[in-house]
């Protein structure tokens, strides 16, 4: 019986649905696996993304992904040197979505899309060489000054 509560909560961990979309709900997704990991990125492009300040991003296995709605893609060479796809609602802007061809198998979810975005607390910032006298780090996490090595 005392197993029970146990059984359950390794259901809900491997069975995780985590749900988001853009602000004007024309693009939602879900993803049904947990992050791989999140970080914060303050690397050129994404204080263009993010308004001036940092992005945050959650990474996840792509094939957990599924979306309905129309994205658009912005391509391009990221600071790192890979190929890019940026993929945002043309609607209303939104950036949801980044991968690379050069690791197909992953994507990165902009956390502020997701509709808790608990989810998302970053356990690294990169790119911190790139970003602003005035950015402010969180010192309880590791800082990178470019790009870490691939995740996986
Ligand atoms: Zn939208
Ligand atoms: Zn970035």
């Amino acid at each position: 019986m005392l197993a029970f509560p146990r059984l359950v909560a390794r259901r809900r961990t491997s069975h995780m649905n985590i749900t988001g979309g853009c602000l004007c709900r024309a693009v939602r997704y879900s993803i049904s696996a947990a992050p791989i990991l999140t970080r914060t990125c303050w690397c050129r492009v994404c204080q263009y993304i993010g308004a001036g300040s940092a992005t945050v991003n959650a990474c996840f296995p792509a094939a957990a992904l599924e979306v309905s709605g129309e994205l658009r893609e912005y391509h391009l060479v990221a600071a790192s040197g890979n190929p890019m796809q940026r993929r945002f609602c043309p609607q209303c802007g939104t950036h949801l979505f980044t991968g690379t061809t050069a690791r197909p198998h992953l994507v990165f979810v902009r956390v502020g899309s997701l509709d808790d975005p608990e989810l998302g607390k970053p356990a690294m910032t990169i790119w911190t060489s790139s970003a602003p006298s005035w950015a402010c780090f969180d010192e309880r996490i590791p800082k990178v000054e470019r790009q870490p090595p691939p995740v996986g």
